[in-house]
């Protein structure tokens, strides 16, 4: 008998460990569908030239050109070397 009680603690415990892990993880992802939750959303610069909005993270700051200018972004080399506009 108390073999049959220690057999449905278990389950219960394994059932509410389940549930909790996976509610956890319903929280942890309750951003924007796709890839990691834990990132946040990208900042977004404008280019200086065409003014097409992009991560700042993946835009060319002036200073890689070597202009003084600061928070000046461009979407391409192209357009960096063209310059604002
Ligand atoms: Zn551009």
């Amino acid at each position: 008998m108390t073999k049959v009680i220690l057999l449905i603690v278990a389950v219960l415990v394994f059932f509410w460990l389940l549930r909790r892990a996976l509610t956890g993880r319903k929280t942890g992802t309750a951003g924007p569908p796709g890839k990691g939750a834990a990132q946040p959303a990208p900042e977004l610069v404008a280019c200086a030239h065409c003014g097409v909005l992009l991560p700042r993270d993946e835009a060319i700051s002036s200073q890689d050109g070597g202009a003084p200018a600061e928070g000046i972004y461009f979407c391409t080399q192209e357009h960096l070397k063209l310059g604002r506009r």
